[in-house]
C-alpha cells in the first residue's frame, strides 16, 4: 500500500506529489494526458508566451519614440507557435526531472477511484492510505444557438496551434477573454469582446476595469458591454440583433471540473459539476481529498498548488500554516494588473471601515523612462492602519503584488511598509507614495 495516490498532474497534483515525496512518502501520480496540466499545456504558460511575443511586436510600432526606426516588422505565426511550444517543453522536462529525482512513480493513464483506498489505472489496482483528486477543469461551453458551429473555438483550440486570425469575437470579458484580446490586438487584428455585465473584469477594482477598457479601446478593441447574444451563425455572431462578422469566435466564459470516468455514480459528492469538499478539502469519502480547479472556488494555478501543499502537510505532518485566504490574482495585459486581499468594492460590500491611498504611475521614473501607459497603485488599509488589500495596474504588477501579499499575511501596518527602502528607479518604489497617501485620506466608515 502506497502512502498517497494523486490523480492529475497539473499544478495541484505534481506540486503535491513533490511535497509528499519530500516528506519521505511513497507517492503515485496518475496523469492521463500531459504533466503540467492545463496551466503548462493549455493555460498560463502558452498564453503568457503569446502575450510576450505579441507585446514585443506591438512595442516595435512604438520604437520611434526611443529613436529607433524599423522598416517593417512582420509576424511569422509558425515561429511564434514554435517558440510557445519550446517554453512548454522546457518546463515539462523540468517537471519530469523533479518527479524522477523525488522518486515519484508517474503512471500515464486514466485514474478511477474504486473506493477510499483503491484507484484503478490501466488495469492495475493501486492501494493507497490516501487519495488526492487534482483532475482540474475544461472550458465551459455556452448553451446558445449555433454554439456547435465550426467557427466557435475555446482557449484549448487557439493555444494548441497558434494561427493567424484576422477577425475574432471573444465571448467573455474575464481574465482569459482580455488576455486573448490583448494578444490579437497586439498583432493588429480585428478584436471584439462581448460581455454581459456592464464592466470587463467585473470582480476587480472598478478603476482597473475602466482603465483597461480604455486602453484596449485605444488599441482598437471593440467592447460590447451589457450585450445579449442572439445566436452564432456561419460567418459571425448576432449580438443585440446585430451581426458581427468573425473568422473565429472564442468562447471564454469560465470552466467546469473534470470528473468524467473518475468514479462510478455517486461514490463522491458532486455539486454543479464540482467535487464537494469541506474546509480541509476532504470529500465525503474518508481519506479522499480534492484540490484545484476540480472543486468550487478560485481557479488559479498558484492557489491550486497551495491547497495541495496544505492537504499534504495536514495529512503527513498533522497541520499546515499556509494562509489560503490571501491569494494574489494577476492579469497579464500589456500593462499588468494584480490584486490581493480586499479591493475597495469588497471592503464596501463587507462593511469594513477602510482608507484608500493611491499613486499615479505617471510620476514614477521607471514608467516615464519606459513610456508606459497610465497606471496606478492603490492600497487599502483598515481603521488600525493595517494593510488589507492592494489593486495594481502598472508594469511588473504581477511581481510587485507579492510585497502586498506578504504584508497582508504578516498583518503589516502602513508605517512598517514605508520604513523599508525601495530601489530607485523602480516600479516598486511607488508603493511608498500610495501607502503615504492613505494617511492623507479620510477613513471611509461603513454605517451598519
Ligand atoms: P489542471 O491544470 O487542469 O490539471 C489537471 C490534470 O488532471 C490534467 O493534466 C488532466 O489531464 C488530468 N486528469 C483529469 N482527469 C484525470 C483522470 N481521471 N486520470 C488522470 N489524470 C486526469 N492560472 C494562473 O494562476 N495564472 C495564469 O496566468 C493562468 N492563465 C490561464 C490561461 C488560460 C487560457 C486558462 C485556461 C487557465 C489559466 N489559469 C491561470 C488557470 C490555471 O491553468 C488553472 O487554475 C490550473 O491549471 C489548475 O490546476 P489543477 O492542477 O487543479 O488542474
Amino acid at each position: 500500500m502506497v502512502d498517497i495516490v494523486i490523480i492529475g498532474g497539473g499544478p495541484a497534483g505534481y506540486i503535491s506529489a513533490l511535497k509528499a515525496a519530500k516528506l519521505n512518502k511513497e507517492v503515485v501520480l496518475i496523469e492521463k494526458d500531459q504533466l503540467g496540466g492545463t496551466c503548462l499545456n493549455r493555460g498560463c504558460i502558452p498564453t503568457k508566451s503569446l502575450l510576450h511575443a505579441s507585446h514585443k511586436f506591438n512595442e516595435l510600432s512604438k520604437s520611434e519614440f526611443f529613436g529607433i526606426s524599423i522598416n517593417e516588422a512582420t509576424v511569422d505565426y509558425t515561429k511564434i507557435d514554435e517558440y510557445k511550444n519550446s517554453c512548454v517543453t522546457k518546463l515539462k522536462i523540468g517537471i519530469e526531472g523533479l518527479l524522477k529525482n523525488a522518486k515519484v512513480r508517474v503512471i500515464k493513464g486514466n485514474g478511477k477511484i474504486l473506493s477510499n483506498s483503491e484507484v484503478e489505472v490501466n488495469d492495475e489496482i493501486i492501494s493507497a492510505s490516501n487519495i488526492l483528486i487534482a483532475t482540474g477543469s475544461k472550458p465551459r461551453v455556452l448553451n446558445i444557438k449555433g454554439i456547435d458551429k465550426e467557427i466557435v473555438v475555446t482557449s484549448n483550440h487557439l493555444l494548441n496551434e497558434f494561427k493567424e486570425v484576422d477577425k475574432i469575437v471573444i465571448i467573455g470579458g474575464g481574465v482569459i477573454g482580455v488576455e486573448f484580446a490583448t494578444i490579437y490586438a497586439n498583432l493588429k487584428k480585428d478584436v471584439t469582446i462581448i460581455e454581459s455585465c456592464d464592466l470587463i473584469l467585473s470582480t476587480l477594482d472598478k478603476e482597473i476595469s475602466n482603465n483597461l477598457a480604455m486602453q484596449l479601446r485605444k488599441a482598437g478593441v471593440k467592447i460590447k458591454l451589457k450585450a445579449t447574444i442572439n445566436e452564432i451563425v456561419d460567418n459571425g455572431i448576432i449580438v443585440n440583433d446585430e451581426l458581427i462578422e468573425a473568422d473565429k469566435i472564442l468562447c471564454a466564459v469560465g470552466r467546469t471540473s473534470n470528473t468524467e470516468n473518475l468514479f462510478d455514480n455517486k461514490l463522491i459528492d458532486v455539486n454543479n459539476g464540482s467535487i464537494v469538499v469541506d474546509d480541509n478539502f476532504k470529500t465525503n469519502l474518508e481519506n479522499v481529498y480534492a484540490v484545484g480547479d476540480c472543486i468550487k472556488g478560485i481557479q488559479l494555478a498558484h492557489y491550486a498548488s497551495a491547497c495541495g501543499l496544505y492537504v499534504i502537510e495536514n495529512i503527513f505532518k498533522g497541520s499546515s500554516s499556509i494562509n489560503l485566504n490571501n491569494v494574489p490574482a494577476c492579469v497579464y495585459t500589456n500593462m499588468e494588473i494584480a490584486e490581493v486581499g480586499i479591493n475597495e468594492k469588497a471592503a464596501k460590500e463587507k462593511g469594513i471601515d477602510y482608507k484608500v491611498g493611491k499613486f499615479s504611475m505617471l510620476s514614477n521614473a521607471k514608467s516615464v523612462v519606459s513610456n508606459s501607459d497610465r497606471g496606478f497603485i492603490k492600497v487599502i488599509s483598515d481603521s488600525n492602519n493595517i494593510v488589507i488589500g492592494a489593486s495594481l495596474m502598472c508594469d511588473r504588477a504581477s511581481d510587485i503584488v507579492s510585497i502586498f501579499t506578504n504584508a497582508i499575511n504578516n498583518k503589516s501596518t502602513i508605517d512598517s511598509l514605508t520604513d523599508t527602502i525601495y530601489p530607485h528607479p523602480s516600479f516598486s518604489e511607488s508603493i511608498v507614495e500610495a501607502l503615504e497617501d492613505t494617511s492623507k485620506q479620510a477613513l471611509h466608515v461603513i454605517y451598519r
